[in-house]
């Protein structure tokens, strides 16, 4: 029997969000409503069956719905996350064993290049080697004013953000395969930069070029390198200081499907890409907006 066919408007929360204002990191399991990370919503058909994956950013968001879906299409995952998110890791950890298959959990702060260097070897030691890597971490810190940008925050957005993948991918090509998969998250704002994000946005527009020219340069080995662009997704990075917090109630209804996404429906194009059904795909940009077209 088919699947009942959903209206996108409606398929997820589609009302106002209330203010709920966190220090950074976020934890996503306090969040109203908690995002939906595919835990029970999304189903695998084993796509991915035997691969080894690091995701980092792993315990939320994002991260943790490419994780959960991972493990359900026959992954082992390992993900990586900031200390202070250990209950939100937990959370992965459980979801992954669930379905069957290894979690590995690595803490730590990707600011660190020699953790940064050695969490792909403890990754790729605890799961008996390494098929996808996906560079899904970052931060994301609204500033009205550029003269109120601090070199601080500057020079952490851009470590998190990019340069760390300089590292993680250095240390990954010592065990990604061919047929190996390499993701990164870039954003909207890589095509339509924010007045208040000059330095987010700025590492966005790194992102997609880094993967689009990582993409040419390992084409010949085997590996394919893509980036997934997402619009409005309702995720811890937004409430903790990644918009004002006067935008967070209409978050998401200014796009054509007129709400905030939810995680889980990024879910199938992580694992697409991540998959041998992606075997002619390499270099691009995936945006999944809601509606704003990434050019
Ligand atoms: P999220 O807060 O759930 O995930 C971000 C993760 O980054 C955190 O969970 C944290 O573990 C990790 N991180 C931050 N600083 C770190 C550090 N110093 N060391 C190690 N890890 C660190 O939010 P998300 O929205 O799922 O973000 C995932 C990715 O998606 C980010 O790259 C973000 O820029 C991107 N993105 C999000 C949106 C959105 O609307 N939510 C839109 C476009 C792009
Ligand atoms: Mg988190």
């Amino acid at each position: 029997m088919s699947e009942k066919i959903s209206n996108p408007l409606t398929k997820y929360y589609n009302g106002k969000f209330e203010k709920q204002p966190q220090e950074a990191p976020a934890i996503q399991g306090k969040m109203q409503p908690v995002p939906d990370c595919g835990e029970e919503s999304y189903t695998g058909s084993g796509k991915l069956t035997g691969r080894k994956a690091l995701v980092t950013g792993g315990d939320s968001g994002i991260g943790r719905a490419a994780a959960i879906a991972y493990a359900k299409e026959g992954a082992d995952v390992a993900i990586n996350y900031l200390p202070f998110e250990e209950e939100d890791a937990q959370e992965v950890k459980a979801a992954i064993e669930a379905a069957g298959q290894k979690a590995v959990l690595i803490p730590g702060d990707l600011r660190d290049e020699d953790f940064t260097r050695k969490l792909v070897h403890d990754a790729a030691a605890a799961l008996g080697g390494l098929d996808i890597l996906v560079l899904n971490a970052g931060m994301q810190q609204a500033v009205q004013d550029i003269k109120d940008l601090t070199t601080e925050q500057i020079k952490d957005t851009f470590t998190i953000n990019i340069i760390s993948m300089y590292w993680t991918v250095q240390e990954a090509l010592d065990y990604l395969p061919a047929g190996g998969s390499i993701l990164t998250t870039t954003s909207i704002q890589s095509a339509e930069p924010s007045a208040q994000l000059l330095d987010y946005a700025a590492t966005k527009g790194a992102i997609t070029s880094f993967s689009k020219g990582l993409a040419a340069q390992l084409s010949e080995k085997g590996i394919r390198v893509n980036t997934v662009a997402p619009g409005p997704i309702w995720t811890p990075l937004q409430i903790c200081g990644g918009q004002p917090q006067s935008a967070i109630p209409e978050f998401g209804q200014n796009e054509l499907l007129k709400r905030a996404g939810q995680p889980v429906e990024l879910a199938p194009v992580y694992v697409f890409l991540a998959s041998d059904e992606a075997s002619y795909v390499t270099g691009q940009v995936y945006s999944i907006t809601g509606g704003s077209f990434f050019a």
